[in-house]
This record gives C-alpha cells, sequence and structure tokens, in this order.
C-alpha cells in the first residue's frame, strides 16, 4: 500500500489542505500538537531528508519558503512559530514521506528545542 501521505496527495484519503501547487502539499495535522500544526510536503515521495539527492535539492528551499508563507497567512508570523522535520528513529518520526511542521498559535512549551 502506498505511504498514507502519497494517498492524500492522490485525494485518495481526505485532509484539510491549505495549499497546493504542481510539487507542494500542505494540510492540518490530524492530531495537533499546537493550535496551528500544518505539515508541508513533497508531491515527490522521500523518506526522509536523508534520500533527498543533489538533483532534488531546490524542494527543500521551496518547503521552506512556503513554510514562511503559510506562517504569515495563518497569522502566527509575528507571534512566533517552529518548523521541525523529524528524521529516522530517535527523531520519532513516524511517516516516512518527508513532511515539514510547522507549528505555533501558541506559546510552544513542550518543545525541548
Ligand atoms: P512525524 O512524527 O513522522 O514527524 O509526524 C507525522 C505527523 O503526521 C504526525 O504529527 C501525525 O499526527 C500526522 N499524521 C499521520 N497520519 C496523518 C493523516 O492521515 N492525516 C493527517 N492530516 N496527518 C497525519
Ligand atoms: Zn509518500
Amino acid at each position: 500500500m502506498a505511504c498514507i501521505f502519497c494517498q492524500i496527495i492522490k485525494k485518495e484519503i481526505p485532509a484539510q489542505i491549505v495549499y497546493e501547487d504542481e510539487e507542494i502539499l500542505a494540510f492540518k495535522d490530524i492530531q495537533p500538537k499546537a493550535k496551528i500544526h500544518l505539515l508541508i510536503i513533497p508531491k515527490k515521495h522521500f523518506v526522509s531528508l536523508n534520500k533527498v539527492r543533489k538533483k532534488d535539492k531546490e524542494i527543500l528551499g521551496k518547503l521552506l519558503w512556503q513554510a514562511k508563507l503559510l506562517a504569515k497567512e495563518f497569522k502566527i508570523s509575528d507571534s512566533g512559530y517552529k518548523i521541525v522535520i523529524n528524521s529516522g528513529k530517535d527523531a520519532g518520526q513516524v511517516v516516512e514521506h518527508l513532511h515539514l511542521h510547522l507549528l505555533g498559535g501558541e506559546e510552544l512549551k513542550n518543545f525541548p528545542i
């Protein structure tokens, strides 16, 4: 079975999509860890940051740029936000499709960094 985020990209399972273009999808996290919790993903499947090759590195800038724009759109630019990428076991990565977490809308007390 395809990965869960690939299924969201193909609209095979629903998600609250907040941004979409040819290369990127952003949607609300199903179990938000903050008042605003968005996931920003490349449409191309990468298991983690480790798997992004040089030829695809431009997508990393695009994901970060989109996170910045979404922070503005969701009105957390001024109050502050965190952008997190979990990669691998020790980071607690659960979904094996590269994603940025954009978190904000409240004081992020439960994040050690
Ligand atoms: P990770 O721990 O891999 O960095 O984060 C995966 C995130 O994906 C978690 O915050 C989890 O709540 C979210 N998630 C997992 N499955 C789904 C889903 O089917 N839909 C949405 N919108 N979020 C999901
Ligand atoms: Zn995938």
